[in-house]
């Protein structure tokens, strides 16, 4: 519980409508996307500005409160959850678009827009912003930045880090870091920017952003195929990328999943087959056509099982949107849903879906994997219950035999969730003490006294 001359404080300098405090309310912040992880906040900011943000995190400085930023918590690492209670302060008021600078090709946002609001902005204004994590309605940039978030269009377009031109923060005592800017090149010293993308909100929070945008494609061929083995799906990405083409799109979907996501979206998906791509190429219509073209003569080289083209644009849409809503449909049918993020050299695909297919049968699990294959990155996602201790210990040794061998394949523990809470034992095991060394002294730098997001990323001593 927040002492009450903080409360006072904070309503003073804020405002009333800034501060939540009431023990209902602050429950349901003390959670994100991350199952079986909650920690109750004293204290919740609604700042509507950077001002707001330096004046909560001043007042948190000055008497000892952590701080942890929040976005929209859909985090999937539980790098919004404040594990240590304290003032969690919450951009998702902060939802401002700036500007649009059609000359410059870059849009200037408060932290807190919705990925999707700013991609139909710029879409009005025919221009293009391509991340697209499968949360965008609901996310936040602050929170894609903090996360370096990927998606969909990832393969072709990159993620939220090959966005990213400026940024304007608050640093843990209060003051300014404004870093980048619009010019399209920039070496004035240390990259701070790039340092901040990616560091899950345990440097600075930031509160504006300013990102690149591109001229949209003209064309585009949406793809469905079908497959009876996962295997050669797997083939079929490694033979796609082998052959120079690069689609914007490579999905997904296990045999599990397209069952729960048929038995939530009801478009018609084959429910017998081992695996579905989505794949989608888009550019200059004479490129589009000849990339279709080889794209279809592989699928079908390999051994699918059928290949479906769009028909319209609609029909794109709707395919697109079915594959976002893989994590809610899996998460439909088990009382909790352990999610993971492993990602591989492509050309390992193939052996990832073998692997887990062994282990899924070695420790009696349900598993459903779905994600950006021409990333390699996937999420196998076992169904289970946290109240059977059995079954949950079963599931983490799975991922742990799992990620044994992704990182020898050398793969990564994390491709877009990051390590919040839930993957801190990982991170050692893939860049060694000395990284975890060097990173904890940056993380000193910025935030001598530790009470920016406490709890994240590294192992304390003696946790
Ligand atoms: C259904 C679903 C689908 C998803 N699909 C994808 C996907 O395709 N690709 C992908 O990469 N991720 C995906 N995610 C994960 C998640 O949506 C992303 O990580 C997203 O970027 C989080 O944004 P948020 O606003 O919800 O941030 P939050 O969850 O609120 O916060 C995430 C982290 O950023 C920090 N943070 C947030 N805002 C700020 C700020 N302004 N300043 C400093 N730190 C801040 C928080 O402390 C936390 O550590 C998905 C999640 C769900 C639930």
């Amino acid at each position: 519980m927040i002492d009450k001359n903080i409360l006072e404080t904070l309503v003073l300098k804020l405002g009333r409508e800034a501060v939540v405090s009431e023990p209902e309310d602050l429950l349901v912040l003390g959670y994100d996307s991350t199952p079986g992880l909650h920690h109750t906040p004293d204290v919740v900011i609604y700042p509507t500005s950077s001002e707001q943000v330096q004046i909560a995190m001043q007042i948190a400085r000055d008497n000892k409160l952590p701080i942890t930023p929040r976005g929209s918590g859909t985090g999937l690492s539980g790098g919004s959850i404040p594990i240590k209670g304290g003032m969690v302060i919450c951009l998702n008021k902060m939802n401002q678009i700036l500007e649009i600078d059609e000359e410059n090709l870059t849009a200037t946002c408060q932290a807190g827009v919705v990925t999707l609001d700013l991609f139909n902005a710029v879409a009005a204004k025919g221009l293009f912003y391509p991340p697209d994590p499968g949360s965008q309605k609901i996310s936040t940039l602050g929170g894609n930045v903090m996360e370096d978030a990927g998606g969909l269009r990832g393969l072709k377009y990159g993620v939220t880090r090959d966005y990213v031109m400026a940024l304007k923060c608050v640093l843990p005592d209060g003051s300014l870091l404004s870093t980048g800017g619009k010019s399209v090149k920039d070496v004035a010293g240390y990259a701070f920017k790039d340092l901040l993308v990616g560091s899950e909100g345990t440097l600075a929070i930031i509160t504006e952003i300013t990102v690149k945008l591109i001229p949209p494609p003209q064309d585009k061929r949406t793809f469905l195929a079908y497959f009876d083995d996962i295997r050669i799906a797997g083939t079929a990405v490694s033979k796609i990328i082998a052959a120079k083409i690069i689609p914007s799109t490579m999905e997904i979907m296990d045999k599990a999943t397209i069952n729960c996501v048929e038995d939530y979206v009801k478009i018609g998906l084959p429910r017998q087959m081992a695996a579905l791509l989505l794949i989608e190429v888009d550019g200059h219509p004479a490129m589009v056509a000849e990339e279709a073209t080889e794209v279809e003569r592989i699928l079908n080289d390999v051994g699918a099982a059928e290949v479906h083209v769009a028909k319209d644009a609609a029909e794109a849409a709707s395919l697109a949107a079915a594959r976002r809503t893989a994590l809610s449909a899996l998460a439909r049918v088990s009382p909790t849903t352990l999610l993971e993020d492993a990602t591989v050299p492509r050309s390992m695909l193939a052996e990832t879906f073998t692997l887990i297919e062994r282990l899924t049968q070695k420790y009696q699990l349900t598993v459903g994997t779905f994600g950006h294959a021409g990333d390699g990155n996937l999420h196998p996602t076992v169904l289970c219950d946290e109240r059977n201790t059995d079954e949950m210990k079963r599931a983490h040794a799975f991922y742990d035999e799992l990620y044994e061998q992704v990182l020898a394949w050398g793969g990564t523990v994390s491709g877009e969730h990051g390590i919040g809470i839930a993957k801190k034992d990982y991170l050692a095991r893939q860049i060694g003490p000395g990284g975890v060394a060097v990173m904890k002294r940056i993380k000193q730098s910025f935030d001598p006294d530790g009470i920016l997001n406490p709890g994240k990323i590294f192992i304390a001593n003696g946790e």
